[in-house]
């Protein structure tokens, strides 16, 4: 990718177009987020809910007073600590933002990401990007211009290639809107890293931890089956040897009944499974690996045609309670205790 591809990219968001790119945390699909027009074709080429809002992303901070009602403080300080990179805050709309683009609502979801060809394609076009990640709808979100060709080939003139992307899941969302700020998607920047910058305790949405159908995320985009490969997805929780043991005892039953078993595990451990396919997260306890490698692995389980999967549980420090969020939803909340 280079300056030109950059140009060409641009113009075609200025004339009301659809572009993929690449951000810190995954692809996504871009288009002005100020034109609605613009905004339906995303909706359309996802097959997403048209009640599920775009996150606007833009190059620069004065752009947030652009599409906010007000600017509170505290997303001034977080902006400070955590801008450009994989924040994303909730703030009251103003008119300007159409609510093609929010999906109705009356507040509006801004981040400024990292990656140099997100914050080139913003400032070349003159726009306000809206995008979400550059995914059907429902499918694991995109790592690499691959997936992106995968799922999006034929629905969108144009992909920036701008190789795996360093985070690997998508950012977080904080709703500043509430009396207590609110974590509405966990991500690379923790609940304790904002807190900190804040200086008081944040709450998380009780939404998100509960199964889909107990109570209602405040993210819209979060209540759906999401992340997911197309194979039945399984997490198995407890003391590893019984864990290990148990998906094993598992995968002899349903391949006896004809099933393609795939596991997912640590590097540690991947040696231990006598499944079709066995595919590693990285090194047991590391987060940011397994964050990184989530959505490539669920996308090679569809490739190498897994009908179940069985996933080992992952610790929730820092950014793996993240990682097991994504990987609860993409198993429809389906968790083994051993
Ligand atoms: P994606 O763009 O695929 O990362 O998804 C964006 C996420 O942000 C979805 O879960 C949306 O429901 C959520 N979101 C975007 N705007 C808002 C908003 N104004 N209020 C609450 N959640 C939002
Ligand atoms: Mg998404």
């Amino acid at each position: 990718m280079d300056i030109a591809d950059i140009r060409e990219a641009a113009e075609l968001i200025r004339t009301g177009g659809l572009v993929a790119f690449p951000t810190e945390t995954v692809y996504g699909l871009g288009a002005d987020a100020l034109c609605p027009k613009a905004a339906k074709k995303i909706y359309a080429a996802k097959g997403r809910p048209s009640d599920n809002p775009l996150i606007v992303h833009i190059a620069e901070y004065s752009q947030l007073s652009a599409v906010a009602r007000e600017v509170p403080e505290e997303a001034d300080l977080l902006a400070r600590a955590f801008w450009p990179g994989p924040l994303t805050m909730i703030v009251r709309k103003n008119q300007s933002v159409p609510s093609e683009t929010t999906g109705g609502m009356d507040t509006v979801a801004v981040r400024m990401p990292s990656h140099p060809a997100a914050l080139g394609l913003i400032r070349e076009s003159g726009c306000l990007i809206a995008a979400p990640s550059a995914n059907v709808s429902g499918r694991p979100s995109p790592t690499e211009a691959a997936h992106v060709a995968a799922d999006m080939d034929g629905r969108i003139p144009m992909i920036l290639d701008g190789g795996p992307v360093g985070i690997g899941i998508e950012s977080t969302i904080v709703d500043l809107t509430e009396e207590v700020p609110m974590i509405l998607r966990p991500g690379f920047v923790t609940a304790e890293m904002i807190g900190a910058v804040l200086g008081r305790e944040i709450r998380l949405d009780p939404g998100i931890t509960a199964s889909d159908s107990v109570i209602r995320p405040k993210a819209p985009g979060m209540k759906y089956r999401h992340y997911a490969p197309k194979a039945e997805l399984i997490l198995a929780e407890g003391e590893t040897e019984r864990v290990i043991a148990e998906i094993n005892r598992l995968t002899e039953e349903k391949r006896q009944k004809g099933l393609r078993v795939g596991v997912m595990a640590a590097n540690e451990t991947a040696g231990r499974y006598k499944a079709d396919c066995v595919l590693c997260l990285g090194p047991q306890g590391d987060g940011e690996a397994a964050a990184r490698q989530l959505y490539g692995t669920l996308r090679e389980f569809d490739r190498q045609k897994a009908d179940i999967i069985y996933a080992e549980s992952l610790t929730e420090k820092g950014v793996g309670a993240a990682v097991m969020n994504r990987l609860c939803k993409a198993a429809g909340h389906q968790v083994l205790y051993v």
